[in-house]
């Protein structure tokens, strides 16, 4: 009675689908057959299997779309089997059709609860089985697109950690994702409850969350808040939610659903930004900005017991170290510099980096001027020690000024703009000093800004001028040559000495434009004194650092070499120390491209500053000048065993000397019968003007012969 009856043999359905594959399950091989072949007339792919246990493990192995299964069959029943699928599906359609032959209610129950998706009566009618098993097919596929789209919606909300929730008053139940429980802090992620939420709220913010429960109960029926959680792992999250409430016919509340967004990034990202307005990246000082704030907020302070006062100061030359250090170094440096100006303070005062190498320190409430003076130097004498850069010890001057609060200087502007007075003021006398402001300091402070503004059209209105001071030989004293040494002949100024006007061209950039002019001029000198017969005189170039940052630097010195017939080993030019320092594998190439040009290298005012003995080797140096410093200290022990151990030096690493600020016969017979070259100083002639030079060179000239 178990036979199939072939009702219909022709229908084709409107929705084929050739690719899917049905497991067709039925002890009775003539019902199999039958209704494979039906199947496959449909373009189903089709497998077939003879009992419970045989399509299960065809199923495990195939993964078909559906399976058609018989519900009485020998070893594992159909109803079994199909309890089976749904197991290994978990979660998932049981994509199992049932063919039941007995026509009782109860039995249709059991196939149900087995989970399959339909049942079809046996004997077959076709058309209502191909129907059912296309219905079925769609359905999985719904799900399978269903699932899809929740894993997706999981993967986005994970990403943008916002997760859905729901509440139920009477039993407290929080439904939510597993990210949920993750987010409120929830370890047993079974029947997470609101109090276990509840209870790992920051103390803190719990007033505002009870607030809002309570005007939930009230009737608010949407609400907005942020609060903080204590984590499982300890952290702390700011979570950002919205709910919305139900009620129930008289207006109590029954639950509620929302959204929960941790917004901990968000948060943070806000305080940085928060901390960035008003703190230094780099040093994480106070700003220039919030600096004046503060200075303000005290000056609005209605006691001031004591003297207070605000401090600017900066660092020497920085563009030139930042230079030849490096920019990274550059920023160790200036890190070291707010530590230093943080530790030598007291707690109460306030550092601050005003931009650059510019740092400020609002002094507060010191006892009296002593006290001040005292605090002051103290901050001064801490920067004069050696900062290791690059594992050197390097020592960097500074300029620092001070501006007392008094009736003259009391508003945040004053202070500042006054310091800054004092400060340009320390600077313009060389720097390397403090000074407190004083109001005469103003038209000082003033002409520096000026020369500073006049020096940019000097070159344009011809007021640099080159001076020549004579070299000669240490032995015989005959002339050897000269150093060319700039000079700024201003309108009312006068005669600016290039210390004042050389350290301002650095700061501008101006120096590559002078450093040029004063080699093509004093170039060109030269080669006019060798037309009139003086030959083989050297020429000594002082370069700066900063000329070194232009890339053009050995281009622009070819140019001048080609367009001279002076032999280039007659050029000289004079580097410093600090090119040995910071960049020195740059420094080293050029240096290498210009010696290969035939030029000889000086290491200028050798000993005053930082070279070591392996930097010497490295860099392709002819020459060193004996900086006059330690000639001026010849009459010390000291200064003259520092000179002894320069020319110790000197000889073991076979370079030439040239001993600068000779002035008198005591320095001339401390080097006799010593390896040095040639002197130079005012013993033998200061730096004169190209005219006045032309004329002593004929009295050398007489004299040399
Ligand atoms: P420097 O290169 O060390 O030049 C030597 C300085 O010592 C010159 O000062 C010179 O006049 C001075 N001097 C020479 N003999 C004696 C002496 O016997 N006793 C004393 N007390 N001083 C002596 P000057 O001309 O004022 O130049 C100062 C500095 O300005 C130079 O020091 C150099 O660093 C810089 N400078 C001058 N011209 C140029 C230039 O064209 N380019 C660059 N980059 N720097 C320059
Ligand atoms: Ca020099
Ligand atoms: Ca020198």
């Amino acid at each position: 009675q178990k036979k199939t009856k072939l009702i219909m043999t022709n229908i084709s359905l409107p929705f084929k689908n050739s690719k899917k594959c049905i497991l067709a399950v039925d002890d009775d091989e003539d019902d199999l057959h039958t209704l494979k072949e039906m199947l496959l007339k449909q373009g189903y792919k089709v497998i077939t299997a003879k009992n419970g246990q045989e399509a299960l493990a065809v199923y495990l192995d195939k993964k078909p779309n559906l399976v058609i299964m018989d519900d009485m069959m020998p070893i594992v029943g159909g109803l079994e089997a199909t309890a089976q699928i749904q197991k290994i599906n978990r979660g998932k359609f049981t994509p199992v059709v049932v063919m039941v032959s007995s026509n009782e209610m109860s039995s249709i129950d059991e196939v149900y609860s087995t989970g399959a998706i339909e049942f079809v009566r046996k004997p077959l009618n076709w058309h209502v089985l191909l129907n059912v098993v296309e219905h079925a097919l769609k359905l999985v596929e719904y799900e399978a697109s269903l699932l899809d789209l929740q894993h997706k919606l999981t993967y986005t909300q994970e990403l943008a950690k916002v997760v859905y929730w729901e509440w139920t008053v009477q039993t407290d139940r929080l439904f939510t994702s597993p990210l949920g429980c993750k987010m409120f802090g929830i370890a047993h992620l079974e029947n997470p409850t609101m109090k276990q939420c509840l209870d790992n709220i920051i103390p803190k913010d719990l007033p505002i969350v009870f607030e809002a429960l309570e005007n939930a109960k009230i009737g608010e029926g949407a609400l907005h808040l942020t609060y903080r959680i204590k984590n499982q792992q300890g952290e702390t999250i700011h979570i950002d939610s919205l709910a919305d409430c139900q009620y129930d016919d008289s207006g109590v509340l029954i639950g509620m659903k929302g959204s929960a967004q941790d917004i901990t990034r968000l948060h943070k990202a806000e305080q940085l930004i928060a901390h960035q307005e008003k703190f230094d990246l780099l040093t994480n000082l106070p700003n220039r900005r919030y600096f004046n704030k503060l200075l303000q907020e005290f000056l609005e302070q209605e006691e001031h017991p004591g003297l207070s006062a605000v401090v600017v100061l900066d660092i020497d030359q920085f563009k030139k170290t930042n230079d030849t250090l490096g920019q990274h170094n550059g920023d160790i440096l200036l890190k070291n510099v707010a530590l230093r100006l943080k530790n030598v303070t007291r707690k109460e005062d306030i550092v601050a980096r005003q931009g650059s190498d510019e740092f400020a320190i609002l002094i507060k409430f010191a006892k009296d001027k002593n006290e001040l003076i005292q605090s002051t130097q103290r901050v001064f004498n801490d920067l004069a020690r050696a900062f290791m850069i690059e594992s050197k010890e390097l020592f960097f001057s500074f300029s620092m000024g001070v501006c007392e609060i008094n009736e003259f200087s009391k508003t945040s502007n004053q202070l500042v703009a006054h310091a800054n007075v004092a400060r340009t003021s320390a600077k313009s006398a060389g720097g390397n000093q403090l000074q407190f402001y004083q109001q005469s300091m103003n038209a000082e402070s003033q002409k520096y800004l000026m020369l500073e503004n006049d020096l940019r059209s000097a070159l344009k209105r011809k007021q640099i001028e080159v001076y020549y001071q004579p070299q000669v030989d240490a032995k015989s004293h005959k002339l050897t040559g000269f150093e060319a040494l700039a000079r700024w002949n201003h309108p009312t100024e006068g005669l600016v000495s290039p210390v004042v006007f050389i350290p301002m061209a650095e700061a501008t950039g101006l120096i590559v434009e002078i450093g040029q002019f004063v080699l093509e001029t004093a170039v060109a000198e030269v080669e006019s004194w060798d037309k009139l017969g003086f030959k083989n005189l050297h020429i000594g170039i002082n370069l700066s650092p900063r000329q070194f940052v232009d890339k053009s630097l050995v281009e622009r010195i070819q140019k001048v070499l080609n367009n001279t017939s002076l032999d280039n080993k007659y050029i000289d030019l004079e580097i410093t120390e600090s090119l040995m320092v910071g960049n020195a594998e740059h420094h080293v190439i050029v240096l290498n491209k210009l010696k290969d040009l035939g030029i000889s290298l000086l290491v200028d005012d050798f000993g005053t500053g930082y070279s070591s003995l392996s930097y010497l080797q490295k860099f392709p140096i002819d020459t060193l000048k004996v900086d006059q410093s330690f000639v001026r200290n010849l009459d010390t022990k000291e200064g003259k065993g520092i000179v002894n151990a320069i020319l110790a030096m000197v000889e073991a690493l076979n370079l030439g000397v040239i001993v600068e600020g000779v002035e008198n016969e005591s320095d001339i017979n401390f080097f006799k019968n010593k390896n040095a070259q040639s002197f130079q100083g005012f013993y033998f002639g200061k730096p004169l003007p190209a005219k006045e030079t032309r004329q002593i060179l004929a009295n050398f000239m007489a004299r040399d012969k």
